[in-house]
């Protein structure tokens, strides 16, 4: 497989005949004025890139965990910010370069090939935020919160409660006015990355007495604000990177409740299918880059399971499922939508990409054999495929349970009576 072979002919914005090794890039700050020819956009990108993260300081991101991991994300942010690449499809007015998305997909397949290093703790920052508050915040809020992103601000997100994750609508935590403030009483679960965040978008029932969904508001909650608590979650893969969040009489200005008073449901809609749809696809585009990389690898040092042919077929099988998972998030993000109107392709899109993560990340074990599965009684890390491995299963429960999208595939999406 040659680098450029999942490409088509056609289209410069998937990156056909470029000789990066003979590039002599732009100046940094003229990146973004390249905008208008996608090739030379994408030459700018990628020598900006090679100059910034070289290849041969990639073990700086790739071996750093916890809180230095995202010390590096917050560095590679800001630099990204210097030239116009943190969130650069965003409006200039809220610290974005107003690039389109032919420009977004091009700098997502750059930085996969180059190996840079992965924004994983800006996840609710860089997509949750935007589809949010574009929509639905006040002018205030815009300019207040969504530049900050772009200067490397962690943000997470505080919807689970332990009685209320697949059934969201069933959450417990209490918001309840008093003068120009919310006062905020309650817990919250699986809230990826609070544990570095300055900001959290949160749930909370602002009228007990309404039907479920009814009564509930959408805030802005400052994570430094007294009364908030993080209590890191260790995961299965021995990573803490998800925490509980205890609340108590934690004060909201009211400037910070996003949409009216018991209308944060449909706000959280917009979240909801952010989350579901739009941030697989860097994601995915770096799992393909991967998976290359280890397959050009792995044909170098002439790997034994490539002789075992149902093995071989299994990979390039996965492979190619990869790539079409890829054509359907680049059709969910050309498809123009209301706010609110409702698409079943986030569902669609979740569920393919996290399945296929943990069948290739089942393979990939199968294929490093007894080695990649050995953990001693002392390992702190495990083995590159069994924490691969582990980890990939985070992804069909997390921004909704696989069998929940399946549900709503059937019912809402094909119209197919509830079982
Ligand atoms: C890696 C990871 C990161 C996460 N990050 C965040 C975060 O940042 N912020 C946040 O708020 N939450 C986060 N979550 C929480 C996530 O949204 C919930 O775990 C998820 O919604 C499922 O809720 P639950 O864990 O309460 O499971 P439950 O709702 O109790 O479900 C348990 C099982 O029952 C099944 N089930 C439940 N109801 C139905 C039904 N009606 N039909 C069929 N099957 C059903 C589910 O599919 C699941 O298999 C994260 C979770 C993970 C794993």
């Amino acid at each position: 497989m040659s680098t450029d072979s999942y490409h088509s002919r056609e289209n410069p914005a998937d990156g056909d005949g470029i000789d990066s090794a003979c590039f002599d890039g732009p100046g940094d700050s003229s990146i973004t004025d390249l905008r208008h020819d996608l090739q030379a956009f994408r030459e700018g990108v990628r020598a900006w890139v090679r100059k910034v993260a070289p290849p041969e300081q990639a073990h700086r991101w790739q071996q750093a965990k916890g809180a230095a991991q995202v010390e590096v994300q917050r560095w590679w942010m800001r630099e990204r910010n210097k030239v116009g690449l943190a969130t650069p499809h965003w409006p200039r007015e809220y610290g974005g370069a107003g690039l389109n998305l032919e420009h977004q997909i091009i700098i997502a397949d750059e930085f996969a090939r180059a190996d840079a290093p992965e924004t994983s703790a800006f996840t609710v920052a860089m997509n949750h935020i935007p589809a949010t508050l574009i929509p639905y915040g006040t002018e205030h809020q815009k300019r207040k919160y969504l530049p900050t992103v772009a200067q490397g601000t962690v943000w997470c997100q505080g919807f689970s409660e332990p009685g209320a994750g697949s059934d969201l609508a069933a959450l417990q935590t209490r918001a309840v006015r008093d003068g120009d403030h919310y006062v905020i009483n309650g817990q919250k679960i699986w809230s990826s990355h609070s544990m570095y965040a300055s900001w959290a978008i949160l749930l909370a029932r602002t009228d007990p007495e309404a039907r479920k969904q009814a009564g509930i508001s959408y805030f802005i909650l400052d994570m430094k604000a007294p009364g908030v608590e993080v209590r890191p979650i260790r995961k299965s893969t021995g990573a803490s990177n998800f925490a509980e969040l205890f609340l108590t009489d934690v004060r909201i200005p009211i400037e910070d409740r996003v949409g009216e008073e018991n209308e944060g449901w449909a706000v959280a809609q917009a979240t909801l299918s952010a989350e579901r749809g739009v941030l697989a696809f860097d994601r995915l585009e770096r799992e393909r880059a991967t998976l290359q990389r280890y397959y050009e690898r792995e044909l170098v040092s002439n790997a034994a399971w490539l002789k075992d042919d149902q093995l071989r077929r299994e990979f390039m099988r996965l492979f190619a499922e990869q790539h079409a998972v890829r054509r359907q998030i680049r059709a969910l993000l050309r498809e123009t939508r209301e706010p609110g109107v409702w698409s079943m392709t986030p569902s669609l899109v979740k569920l393919l990409s996290s399945s296929l993560r943990t069948r290739l990340a089942e393979l990939q074990l199968r294929i490093a054999g007894m080695e990649g599965q050995k953990i001693g009684p002392q390992d702190t890390v495990l083995p590159v495929p069994m924490y691969d491995y582990l980890d990939s299963y985070g992804s069909t429960i997390s921004a909704g349970a696989n069998e929940i999208q399946r549900n709503l595939i059937a019912e809402r999406g094909l119209a197919m009576p509830r079982g």
